[in-house]
């Protein structure tokens, strides 16, 4: 028989071979293993593309970034990834593809702002850099991309732009301020100036120095509006605007503004219209009467200025809870893009040197900051060339009905039974006197009226039968406070009670350390003061 023919082969490099293989293969997993880690930990977007634009690896932040997590981009274009993912994502790819030619073109690394808005809106900037790797033949090989979130820092550098835009613009609103303001003050000032030397001259015709005094008032007039403007802002501005409330006859308030202005519409040959009130009979509200006023007459001047033919209308309308004003005209009318603009301090539509209208810019800001103040809103409607409609609301607060002319209260009964007492009213202002006299009139109450404290402290002097006094705080002359306390020396007994616009504490206290018994603020209430009076004169039921 044969024999058995052993073959015996030395492996043992071959197995080291192999061993080493194994050993090399884990280093290198285990490499990429850690490569992996570090590039799937860092904030930065990290993707390789080939040389055709197709995706070979992407880090978490980049799949995360264009939600494109757990899916399957390995082989895949931009543009075949973005039917992956949400469709806002498909300009961005579409930039990316655009960037990434940029690159190739080059053929060296390439730097670029790229912006990605994210489903949630969010408008995400990268600073991206590209750098493309070439076969020796030429061919495209691969492309690196790699792009840090700079969105904090773009968002920052923005914001400062902004500031930035925005404290020149103010710097050069400010310097063309003070060009408009110095020009606005000296034009009157001229005229002062000018016209008060020439009544100096000892020839001169009576006609002609009225006709110069006349100059000399307007433009003094002229030159206190101004400076009144500049110190409304300047108290806007420092929150220190306060808003006063009282009873006004609205109907009665628009009908003297409307005398008040017919004048001078007529000397332009313009019409000046009163739109038909919505209420016949006597419309009391409660507001701030000077500041209406001011924004009233505000948008007539200029809707006068503006206009140099036709019309000019204004009135106001009832709308649930509110009051619509409106002030229209058939002037030169505000372009679109300024009708916000015009709102803001020293914005004027024509701010060159050759402007034709004069004025500081200031009077539709301090009308809207007022308005605001009120508890209302200030818009307009307007088309260039064919006029303007400004629109400002207020709340709609009803005054009690008063009506100044006749009896239309109810008679208080316990008036009727006792004796006849005398008060004493000391207050300045003729309309708040008259209302108090309403008020009162078929109380059995004699009234003595003082127009300051001085004269409330002589009346009390000069006779004993004020049985009750109703003191101003705020008067000429001496104030209530001063005239309280000279009164309580004459007359400890005689009570008094403070009435005032302001219902501050610190006037309450100071009040009351002036010897007053009582305190009601303004606007009265005849309810209430009629329980007053009873209650201090000792008037009962
Ligand atoms: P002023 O009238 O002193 O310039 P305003 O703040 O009252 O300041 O107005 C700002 C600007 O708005 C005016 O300079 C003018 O350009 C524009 N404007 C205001 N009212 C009218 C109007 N009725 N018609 C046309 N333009 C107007």
């Amino acid at each position: 028989p044969f024999g058995i023919l052993y073959i015996n082969r030395d492996i043992t490099q071959r197995k080291e071979a192999e061993n080493e293989l194994i050993k090399a293969k884990e280093k290198a997993e285990e490499s990429e293993e850690r490569l992996f880690a570090y590039i799937n930990s860092i904030p930065d977007i990290i993707c390789y593309k080939d040389g055709t634009g197709k995706w070979l690896l992407a880090n978490e932040s980049d799949l995360k970034l264009f939600c494109l997590q757990g899916v399957d981009y390995f082989g895949k274009t931009d543009l075949e990834l973005s039917e992956y993912t949400h469709e806002i994502f498909k300009p961005s790819f579409m930039d990316c593809m655009d960037s990434d030619e940029v690159a190739w073109k080059k053929k060296s690394i390439s730097n670029g702002i790229e912006t990605i808005i994210t489903p949630s809106g969010e408008k995400k900037v990268y600073d991206v850099s590209k750098t493309p790797l070439f076969y020796p033949n030429g061919d495209r090989k691969g492309l690196a991309v790699i792009g840090r979130d700079i969105s904090k820092l773009y968002e920052t550098q923005e914001k400062l732009i902004l500031a930035k835009e925005k404290a020149e613009e103010s710097d050069r609103l400010k310097t063309s301020f003070l060009h408009n303001i110095s020009h606005e003050i000296r034009t009157p000032m001229n005229a002062i100036v000018g016209f008060s030397e020439f009544l100096r001259e000892p020839t001169i015709q009576p006609a002609k120095a009225s006709q110069f005094a006349d100059i000399i008032i307007q433009s003094s007039n002229q030159l206190l509006s101004i400076i009144t403007d500049i110190i409304s802002i300047a108290t806007i501005e420092a929150g220190q605007e306060k808003v006063i409330e009282s009873e006004i006859e609205l109907n009665a308030t628009l009908k003297h503004l409307h005398a008040q202005f017919l004048i001078n519409a007529t000397k332009q040959n313009l019409t000046l219209n009163l739109s038909p009130f919505p209420t016949e009979k006597e419309n009391w509200i409660i507001s701030d009467e000077t500041k209406l006023l001011q924004i009233l007459t505000n948008l007539i001047v200029n809707a006068l200025k503006f206009t140099k033919a036709g019309s000019v209308s204004f009135g106001y309308r009832i709308q649930e809870q509110e009051l619509l004003f409106s002030v229209e005209d058939t002037g030169i009318g505000i372009p679109s893009e300024m009708h916000e603009e015009i709102f803001k301090r020293f914005r004027q539509v024509e701010s060159t040197i050759t402007r034709q209208f004069g004025g500081s810019g200031l009077g539709l800001s301090i009308s809207k900051a007022y308005v605001e103040l009120l508890g209302g809103k200030m818009w307009l409607e307007s088309e260039l060339g064919k006029g303007s409609k400004f629109y400002f609301s207020i709340p709609f607060i009803k005054g009690e009905k008063v009506m100044l002319f006749g009896n239309k209260f109810q008679k208080d009964p316990a008036f009727e039974t006792c004796e006849p007492k005398t008060l004493l009213i000391a207050e300045d202002e003729e309309s708040n006197f008259s209302l108090l006299e309403a008020f009162l009139e078929d109380s059995n109450m004699a009234i003595v009226k003082a127009f300051n404290g001085l004269e409330a402290v002589e009346i009390c002097k000069s006779t004993q039968k004020i049985d009750l006094v109703l003191m101003d705080i705020k008067m000429p002359v001496m104030d209530g406070f001063e005239a309280t306390k000279q009164i309580k020396i004459l007359r400890p007994d005689l009570k008094v009670i403070a009435q005032t616009a302001y219902s501050e504490d610190v006037d309450k206290d100071k009040a009351f350390s002036a010897g007053c018994i009582d305190f009601i603020c303004k606007p009265i209430k005849r309810e209430l003061l009629l329980s007053k009076i009873k209650e201090h004169l000792g008037i009962t039921q």
